[in-house]
């Protein structure tokens, strides 16, 4: 096991944070460690000092904006998420993403802020939060800032910085699904929908580079006919160059998989409608 030194701070608040992360080239946030530890442990990742986040109370809890948006702290857990009431009822594809999620301990521990900036490997939240056109809130070095989810997922957390939120416009209709690794409980491939009066989004991960909105497959699916057949063909329409091959699945059976999932969580969410 490698596990180098580090020094490890639980700051009062998050200026505090912040200017610890400024001051130490290569600091680390900590939140819920589901992730960094084992990279820590397995040398993947090396950090002089890890800043834990996790109790700071800016970063905790679910609220309403005044714009009616729900404000998820980022330090929220994945089982507070996945079972806050107005979480299930006005964003069901994040609470469904949360609690698609490894197993009851890493949903006890891991943070809403922690599966978005987990970078590297495919988490499930990416992709519901893009579905349901959600903003990071990311307090750093340059400010306060709140970038779509999309846009986050692609350029990762800035140095130094904290994300302290997700907001999130309420939408009733929406679902996610995943076929996940056996192994791991990773997503091999998961789509996430939002279907109603605020417009089509669909986002995948898992089988895509990152999590990605797939407009095109939005604009094939407008006329709101979401049978199987219809779905699959919109797939089909998408560039093989989109899917990754890899673990043994090809770029065929990943197109196709994410679009047996789209289909299914189209029909679960005009359920909801
Ligand atoms: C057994 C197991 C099964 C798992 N299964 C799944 C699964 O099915 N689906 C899935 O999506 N994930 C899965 N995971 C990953 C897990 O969900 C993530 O590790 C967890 O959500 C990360 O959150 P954390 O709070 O533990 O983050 P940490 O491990 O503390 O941090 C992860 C990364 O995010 C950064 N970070 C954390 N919080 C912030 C913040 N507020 N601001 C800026 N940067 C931050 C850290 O610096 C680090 O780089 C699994 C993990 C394990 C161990």
């Amino acid at each position: 096991m490698i596990l180098t030194d580090f020094d490890y701070v639980r700051p009062a608040d998050l200026a505090e944070a912040l200017e610890l992360l400024a001051g130490t080239p290569g600091a680390r946030v900590l939140a819920g460690g589901q992730s960094l530890i084992a990279d820590l442990r397995t040398g993947e990742t090396t950090a002089p000092l890890l800043v834990d986040v996790r109790r700071l109370a800016e970063l905790r809890g679910v609220r309403r904006t005044e714009g009616g948006h729900l404000r998820i702290g980022s330090a929220t857990t994945l089982a507070e998420l996945a079972s806050d009431r107005r979480v299930l009822d006005e964003a069901p594809a994040l609470a469904a993403a949360a609690r698609a999620n490894g197993d009851p301990q890493v949903r006890n521990l891991g943070t809403v802020g922690g599966n978005l900036s987990a970078g590297g490997r495919a988490t499930d939240l990416p992709a519901a939060a893009i579905a349901t056109d959600a903003r990071v809130l990311v307090a750093g070095p340059g400010g306060r800032r709140s970038v779509p989810a999309e846009e986050f997922a692609a350029q990762g957390v800035p140095a130094g910085s904290v994300v302290t939120a997700l907001t999130v416009p309420p939408a009733r209709a929406g679902a996610f699904e995943k076929t996940a690794d056996r192994a791991t409980r990773y997503p091999v491939c998961a789509a996430a929908v939002r279907v109603g009066p605020a417009g089509l989004r669909i986002a995948v991960t898992g089988a895509t580079v990152r999590p990605v909105r797939l407009r095109g497959v939005e604009d094939r699916l407008r006329d709101g006919s979401f049978s199987t057949e219809a779905v699959l063909a919109a797939f089909r329409a998408e560039p093989r160059t989109l899917f990754v091959p890899g673990r043994g699945n090809s770029a065929e059976y990943l197109g196709h998989l994410a679009g047996v999932l789209t289909a299914r969580a189209l029909a679960r969410a005009v359920a909801l409608e």
